[in-house]
């Protein structure tokens, strides 16, 4: 038997939409869903003579995204046009940036299921105009949509520093949360804003010896589940064509795949890569940009804590779980309305268990983000504070939460939902307030205990029965108050009385 070792090796590239209000370099708006071709004008309709204009913003969100991935930020960088022919971009050329990224040597951290982190390279990134839509839904003919035509795109390449797809689609979520942190990006799948294409190949060691497929990219994959799924299939394809064929990589040969997502297999769009001639070129009509060290520091200032880091500080600094970290730094806003109601005064744990479970069920539900549910941080605060102090119990606070999104769904009711006595009246109102005066509680554990000769007997004897005697008249106490009584209080209580 051959001895057989394989590692799949796997680069990518990122296409970001950038969440400009108008496209790369003229005034149209960006806007997903408008009529076809409304949102078009000379300039991004490649109209002979007229001159585009740098989108500063576009500019800016793509230099501090390359900032976030810790890349050289070159002062100097150009425009160039890569020519092709294709409907879906009339001017017959892109205007991209060709040997002077804006952004190179960088890298980013991903998370990986060991709970390790693990770097892996960037290349470079870069920005460029994307191009329309071709439609083929009408007849047998072909239509094309140029709403799109123009729109910033920020190119980003890795290193081929990932070795499974997990390790893919690690990197492709930690990216689309970083981008949202930044506000540069709504890093929206189902509208396009995020376009993968990972090349793959394999290093495989057979009796001793190296062999390397050869390269696959696989083209356009807009969700993380196809681009995972791509990459795994591509694994064990290009290893089953090895053994097969014995075929390893030609210098220079790349092909070009395309993900079948109903079979979940690639399929052969191109067998070699033509030797393409962009004829890249500077391009004559726009300025190179050069970045003053104002305009630098400027940028710099929108920088914010990255998500992965924020995950790991909450791990570190409130010992929360990864996975509850995770939720909790999924979006910023859910973020931010953490820290707001920790610095109201909410104990970290408490607030967390509030919002990643109580919270986050009714976001999904309401298909909106935490901080959209209408509940105010300081009511999180309270209620963290009502748990702390024995007035209300957990399960409570979980009613509190849900009536405050209620009320807040209300319309009418607005008013008293950003009221600070909010939680402190809906738990009067809904009878949550738990009874912990001793005094009180005493004179009902009293009763219970003359009630309930047998269940003394159990407890006072010891043993077996004790435990759940004690559990029988602890019930017997909460059911009396309908649920009010502070069962610490209770326990110590009856732990008193009954020795
Ligand atoms: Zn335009
Ligand atoms: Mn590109």
């Amino acid at each position: 038997m051959a001895q057989l070792q394989h590692k799949v090796i796997v680069g990518l590239e990122i296409h970001v939409q950038l969440c400009t209000k108008s496209k790369m370099f003229c005034g149209c708006a960006v806007e997903f869903g408008a009529e076809p071709n409304s949102r078009v004008c000379p300039v991004c309709l490649g109209m002979p003579g007229v001159l585009p204009v740098m989108n500063k913003q576009a500019y800016e969100y793509s230099v501090l995204t390359a900032m976030a991935l810790d890349c050289r930020i070159p002062t100097f960088t150009k425009w160039d046009r890569k020519s092709y022919y294709y409907p879906d971009l009339p001017k017959n050329y892109q205007i991209s940036q060709y040997d002077l990224p804006l952004g190179e040597n960088g890298f980013i951290e991903i998370p990986l299921e060991s709970g390790r982190t693990k770097r892996i390279g960037i290349t470079r990134a870069h920005l460029e105009e994307d191009a329309g839509k071709n439609l083929h839904t009408a007849g047998n003919f072909s239509q094309v949509d140029l709403n799109r035509t123009g729109t910033p795109l920020l190119e980003i390449v890795t290193e081929p520093d990932m070795n499974s797809g997990a390790e893919v689609r690690a990197l492709a979520v930690e990216l689309q949360r970083m981008v949202r942190f930044l506000g540069v990006s709504e890093a929206d799948m189902q509208k396009g804003h995020m376009r993968f294409e990972p090349n793959i190949n394999l290093a495989i060691l057979k009796d001793g010896v190296e062999y390397r497929t050869s390269i696959v990219e696989i083209k356009n994959l807009n969700s993380f589940r196809a681009l995972e799924r791509s990459v795994n299939h591509e694994e064990h394809r290009q290893l089953d064509e090895f053994l097969d064929t014995g075929k390893v990589m030609k210098m220079g040969s790349k092909t070009t795949r395309g993900w079948d997502d109903e079979r979940e297999v690639t399929v052969l769009q191109r067998e070699k890569e033509e030797a393409h001639d962009y004829r890249y070129f500077p391009e004559p009509d726009l300025m190179p940009v050069k970045l003053a060290p104002r305009w630098l520091d400027d940028i710099r200032s929108h920088m914010c804590e990255l998500p992965l880091k924020r995950q790991m500080r909450y791990v570190e600094q409130y010992k929360l779980s990864d996975y509850d970290a995770g939720v909790l730094t999924a979006e910023r806003s859910t973020a931010d309305f953490f820290d707001e109601a920790v610095e109201a005064g909410g104990e970290p744990k408490r607030v967390c268990n509030i919002l990643a479970q109580t919270g986050l069920r009714k976001a999904n539900e309401k298909g909106c983000s935490i901080a959209q549910l209408g509940v105010q941080a300081i009511d999180v605060a309270k209620l963290a504070q009502e748990i702390e102090t024995g007035r209300i119990n957990a399960s409570s606070a979980k009613t509190i939460f849900e009536e405050i999104v209620k009320l807040k769904a209300n319309v009418f009711s607005r008013a008293t939902v950003e009221d600070p006595l909010t939680v402190q009246r809906i738990a009067e109102q809904l009878n949550l307030i738990q009874k912990s005066d001793a005094g009180e509680l005493e004179a009902i554990v009293d009763q219970i205990i003359a009630e309930n000769p047998k269940a003394v007997e159990d407890v006072t004897s010891g043993g077996k029965k004790s435990k759940k005697a004690k559990g029988f008249l602890l019930g017997q106490v909460m059911q009396k108050t309908k649920g009010q009584a502070n069962p610490k209080v209770v326990s110590e209580i009856l732990a008193k009385k009954l020795g």
